[in-house]
């Protein structure tokens, strides 16, 4: 009973000590945990090598041979003792051990453990010895081979060995790969009999899955290579159903619900302004558009994520959907991450209402103090229809009298706490949410879409409106810089604006923030007052700083904007053309292009300059390459993913994501990611609250809450 929970501690062959590593090292505390961690890899033990055919190109080989004799060495390899000369031991610092079989005789070399191999090495007697051959001089040796006496019990059963995440630590504080093979036997010979089938009959027979016990068993300890690929199948699927079983119930029980707002109309708002458009909406705008409409006049609340690459035509998309909402006597708001950025939302978005009646209002920290008691005012009573600004619409003294649509630009600098406050805003007295559109233009591959927003539909901008201008991309070193200015100077003569971006990885980082400041004092050198002005904006400026500056920037009156990534997001200078990025080896993918988005806005011929340093790693050279290679904003996020793991997918700023897979991997399974999504489908179809009795163990494991996505906003 209880075996899962048992520390390690009590395991035997681990104590205390050892205990106390694995939990440092591996954080495994229980023997649950232990069994949990899997090999990454196995080690193929069915052959056995003839001597003679041992070459130093093999990577692993096993062979099986008898103990001819056993020399021990002192220092510089003075003999120290030779099978029957009386043994010395405080002097030995080498067991060298020849072994033969019917083709030939090799040297086995120790330097540790060397009295327990002495001990057991008799000669005469047969072993099989495992390790990587190595050549010493003209003769093939293995250090430290694994010794295993033949057909010796469990572990010698399989071919495939596992191995198991290691560190240096562990393997010095004794625990190799040899003694985690055993720590693992142990502990599954105590817990099998208590390991619960999470899956129900019905899925293992549907899926043709192996079941628990086996696939923990043959995880292992693969009988062979057959029973660890369904083994491995098994758990890969059991891990990617759960999460998309957890993140889909959410989405159909609330789609099921009724508790959504319903706008049967678009009104006259959205007529107005989208007779007066300048342009005409491109075909995935209006896809989109008629997707949105669908949820609004569904009944359901709407929950959708839009992914539109930078310069897609987002805004707009967001104003139409916001009058729809206005249309039905509703009111809108419309949220960004930064203040900047909820200035220009406002700025187009007023534009665009321009032809419309509807009274739109900025709300940000910096709003006075009257001037938010007019807007505060003006929510409540209802004459205010769309609202836009950034967390300060959080704030609980804003209170709409009926919120009917949230719009959340960049998703991923809010967290889930911060849209369910939204949702507690929805229409006075009617305890219904709000419709919530979250835009984002940090393309996703698809696989991670699933995984993240799984829990929303999610709808994609993939047409650039006409007309957009490629940015011509191009990498060079620093010795380039001179003619880089030169180029900045003449983009300048003709009226241009240049972004220069530094890294910074965190905002608190010293080191940054000096070669910011240096960098900064270098242009300005290289571009003097008076002929030129170079603003400079990073996250340790107030608030008032930054947006002095920035604003300096979009209004024209600087040349030059010097900044850390928060440029990054969203902000719109049609007029610049060139776009510097600084140590880009340091950037990831997704965060170059991100930046690279910031030209390119506006009619004129746009740049984008990498600047590598001397220290480039070839992977970063990679990135670089693919950056010049490619515009295409999914493509580049699918080969991020593929090149760095998904966990890394923003790069150098990534903390890693908020849920950690055991074992499937987003980027390599990606096919079984929709099968288990599918699965998971057609079952809350006809269940959606897992209520049926064949159902409890899905409901029993969902319960244990390792599925939840936590924390959103560690996706940045
Ligand atoms: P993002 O998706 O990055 O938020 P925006 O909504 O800011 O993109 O749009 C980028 C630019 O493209 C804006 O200047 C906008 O006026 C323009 N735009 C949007 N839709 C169209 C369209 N269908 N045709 C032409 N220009 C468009
Ligand atoms: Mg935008």
């Amino acid at each position: 009973m209880g075996e899962l929970n048992t520390s390690i501690q009590y395991l035997s062959g681990v104590g205390p000590k050892r205990a106390e590593l694995l939990r440092r090292e591996l954080g495994i505390e229980t023997l649950s945990d232990l069994i949990h961690l899997y090999p990454f890899r196995y080690i193929d033990r069915s052959g056995i090598t003839p001597i003679a055919q041992v070459a130093p190109d093999l990577a692993y080989v096993q062979l099986q041979a008898t103990v001819v004799t056993r020399t021990l060495y002192g220092p510089s390899s003075s003999i120290v003792s030779q099978e029957t000369d009386p043994i010395h031991w405080g002097a030995v610092k080498r067991l060298s051990v020849i072994v033969e079989d019917a083709s030939g005789r090799m040297e086995m070399v120790f330097f540790k453990g060397i009295r327990w191999n002495y001990q057991r090495l008799v000669p005469g007697s047969t072993f099989l010895f495992f390790g990587k051959p190595q050549a010493f001089g003209t003769r093939m040796n293995l250090v430290h081979p694994e010794v295993d006496v033949p057909q010796d019990g469990a572990l010698t059963q399989g071919t495939l060995t596992g191995v198991y995440p290691s560190t240096e630590k562990l393997k010095t504080g004794g625990i190799t790969g040899k003694v985690m093979n055993k720590l693992q036997a142990a502990a599954l010979s105590l817990c099998l009999p208590e390991i619960r089938e999470t899956l129900p009959e019905y899925v293992l027979r549907d899926r043709a899955l192996v079941s628990v016990q086996y696939a923990l068993k043959n995880i292992h300890f693969p009988k062979d290579s057959y029973a660890l690929q369904k083994a491995t199948r098994r758990l890969k699927f059991e891990e990617l159903f759960f999460l998309q079983l957890s993140l889909l119930k959410q989405k159909y029980i609330r789609s099921r619900g009724d508790r959504g707002i319903l706008m049967p109309k678009v009104g006259p708002d959205f007529h107005a302004c989208y007779n007066a458009l300048p342009y005409t909406l491109t075909g995935a705008q209006q896809r989109v558009i008629k997707e949105i409409r669908a949820d609004l006049v569904s009944g359901h609340q709407m929950n959708r994520l839009l992914q539109g690459d930078v310069g897609s035509g987002k805004t707009m998309v967001a104003v139409l959907s916001c009058l729809m909402a206005v249309g039905n006597g509703y009111q809108a708001c419309i949220m960004a991450p930064t203040e900047v950025l909820a200035q220009q939302h406002y700025a187009n978005i007023q534009k665009y209402l321009k032809p419309t009646s509807v009274r739109c209002a900025l709300l940000t920290g910096s709003t006075t103090q009257k001037e938010r008691r007019g807007i505060h005012a003006a929510l409540e009573d209802g004459s205010l229809g769309i609202i836009v600004g950034t967390h300060a619409l959080l704030e609980d003294n804003v209170v709409f009298r009926n919120l009917g649509l949230a719009v959340i630009d960049e998703q991923h600098r809010f967290g889930v706490e911060q849209r369910s406050k939204l949702w507690n805003k929805g229409p006075s007295g009617q305890n219904v949410p709000p419709h919530v559109l979250v835009m984002t233009a940090t393309p996703i591959p698809r696989t991670l879409a699933m995984t993240l927003y799984g829990d929303l539909d999610v709808s994609v901008i993939d047409e650039m409106p006409p007309g957009r201008k490629p940015v011509q991309t191009m990498c060079i070193g620093e010795n380039r810089r001179p003619a880089m200015y030169k180029f900045m100077r003449e983009q300048i003569a003709l009226g241009r604006q240049v972004f220069v971006v530094f890294p910074l990885i965190f905002e608190s980082e010293k080191i940054d923030l000096q070669n910011l400041e240096k960098g900064y004092e270098e242009i300005v050198r290289a571009f003097p007052l008076p002929d030129y002005k170079v603003a400079i904006v990073h996250g340790q400026q107030s608030n008032e700083e930054k947006n002095f500056n920035m604003s300096a920037f979009v209004a024209g009156r600087a040349h030059i904007l010097v900044s850390t990534t928060v440029i990054e997001v969203g902000v719109d200078v049609p007029n610049a053309s060139v776009m510097v990025i600084q140590s880009a080896q340091r950037f990831g993918l997704s965060q170059l292009h991100q930046l690279r988005g910031r030209v390119g806005r506006g009619a004129e011929k746009s740049y984008c300059i990498l600047v590598k340093d001397v220290k480039t790693s070839k992977e970063a050279q990679e990135r670089l390459d693919l950056m010049c290679a490619t515009e295409d904003g999914f493509e580049i996020a699918e080969q991020d993913m593929k090149m760095r793991g998904p966990g890394d997918l923003e790069g150098t700023q990534q903390s890693g994501l908020p849920i950690s897979l055991n074992i499937a991997s987003l980027a390599k399974d990606g096919q079984l990611l929709t099968e288990a999504r599918r699965y998971a489908e057609q079952i809350l179809e006809t269940d959606p609250r897992l209520e049926a009795p064949q159902n409890e163990p899905l409901l029993r494991e969902l319960r244990k809450d390792k599925y939840e996505i936590k924390d959103y906003s560690k996706i940045s």
